[in-house]
């Protein structure tokens, strides 16, 4: 059978019936451990010389599952599926800078990224730079250095929509034998594939448009399977003996494969934040309908935007279809199939005007979550970005007035007469 496509993958990919007794559906393998047939059959599984299942924390069919169809959505080599979008974000960090050194971030980032940044890797010794270099790949290039052990980016940033050349970023990147890790969580692969793009990590937080349905809290790991960035100079961490491996490396073992195998032999394993059967079930179905929910979320936050432009209540807006977009070239190179279900405005009037909009709102759901079903919307400043410090809230350049919606599958009319009424009830009409 000749490569599937998209669509196909995303019903049928890393699943066959056939070995699951002809069921549809993957089973929900709701167990903790996984019995050993006998000894040699334990040590096989404890030194890799075998593929198998042993305790639901470090792996489980439909966890599995679940982790292959995205690799196959995405056209990665590795993947694995993990607790939440911030575990993934930790546990690949951690991964590449955990003896020290430095990661090239972008500073339009996801606010509980921001905070783990500023709370907790500088206490674990990773240092972790903001640049705004990353709109301006030949100025990432000064900042490369030999302690650098990452360059981290959001493709489509969260709750801004900037978007960044992940093409040029790379390159840069890879002359001086620096990974690109993309946090891809608002665009989805049925927007960007990241790994077509250049770069060699993906992460996400699949509790969002991925899965969609607000209804769990996931994450995952992706890479292009190429070890060949990981010189024993740099990432010595790999190449060391690990105490579970007998001795062995992470590289001895998975040589195509060892920077997700240590991921999940080290941080799954130790730090445990494992995603649970059931909740990857859930996943799977909510993938069934990925195209289809984002092609809608685009329209309806397209819809959404070209409302908000023409009104007097919105100062600005900034979603790729609006057409003071400040990132136009690269929308029309890379977002050909849609801007993603999240845009953000700036609201005119007071403070007190704000809060009486957000109040008066009757359809919208007022929450953090993001990539759902029903349309939310939240005033970021105050929520989900309320921990940056004016400084980062101005690298990041959220301003106060900002208010984040992101568009569910609702009829984009109701949407957009509830939006019209709380303006009114605010005075701002
Ligand atoms: C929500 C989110 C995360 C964190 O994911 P969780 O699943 O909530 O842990 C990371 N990155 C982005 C862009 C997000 O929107």
């Amino acid at each position: 059978m000749s490569e599937l496509r998209f669509d196909t993958k995303k019903i049928r990919a890393g699943y066959d019936p056939a070995q699951n007794n002809q069921s549809v559906l993957p089973p929900v393998y709701q167990t903790a451990a996984f019995d050993f047939k006998n000894t040699e059959h334990a040590q096989n599984l404890f030194t890799y010389k075998e593929a198998g299942y042993l305790y639901t924390r470090v792996g489980n069919p439909t966890v599995t599952y679940f982790a292959e169809r995205v690799k196959a959505l995405d056209g990665a080599k590795n993947a694995v599926a993990v607790g939440s979008g911030m575990a993934a974000i930790s546990y690949t960090l951690l991964n590449l800078a955990e003896k020290g050194g430095t990661i090239l971030a972008s500073p339009y980032l996801y606010g509980g990224t921001i905070d783990a940044f500023d709370r907790l890797f500088p206490e674990l010794g990773v240092k972790i730079k903001l640049t705004d270099a990353v709109l301006d790949p030949e100025k990432l290039e000064a900042e490369l250095t030999d302690d650098v052990k990452g360059v981290y980016v959001e493709s489509i940033s969260n709750p801004n929509a900037y978007l960044l050349d992940i093409d040029a970023i790379s390159e840069v990147a890879h002359r001086h034998g620096v990974p690109v890790v993309v946090d891809n969580t608002l665009a989805t692969p049925y927007l960007y594939r990241p790994l077509e793009h250049g770069a060699d990590i993906v992460v996400y937080s699949a509790t969002k448009a991925l899965t969609g349905h607000g209804n769990i809290i996931a994450g995952l790991i992706l890479d292009n399977g190429d070890m060949s960035l990981y010189t024993k100079e740099r990432y010595p961490q790999f190449y060391e003996p690990i105490v579970m491996l007998k001795g062995k490396s992470a590289a001895d073992i998975f040589p195509d494969n060892f920077f997700i195998f240590r991921a999940t032999l080290v941080y799954l394993n130790l730090l445990g934040a494992a995603l649970s059967p059931q909740d990857a079930y859930l996943a799977i179905i909510g993938l069934e309908t990925l195209s289809e929910r984002v092609a809608k979320q685009s329209a309806n936050a397209a819809k959404i935007a070209a409302y908000l432009e023409s009104s007097p209540a919105a100062e600005w807006v900034r979603y790729p279809s609006v057409k003071n977009y400040k990132f136009r070239d690269l929308a029309d190179k890379y977002l050909t199939n849609g801007g993603g279900g999240v845009l953000s405005f700036g609201i005119k009037g007071t403070p007190e005007q704000e809060s009486e909009f957000i109040n008066s709102i009757k359809l919208f759901r007022y929450h953090v979550n993001l990539g759902d079903a029903r349309s939310l919307i939240v005033d970021s400043p105050n929520t989900t970005h309320s921990e940056l410090s004016e400084e980062e809230l101005a690298l990041a350049d959220i301003p106060h007035n900002l208010i984040r919606i992101s568009a569910g599958l609702e009829d984009a009319d109701d949407l957009i007469a509830d939006l019209e009424q709380a303006f009114k009830a605010a005075g701002l009409l």
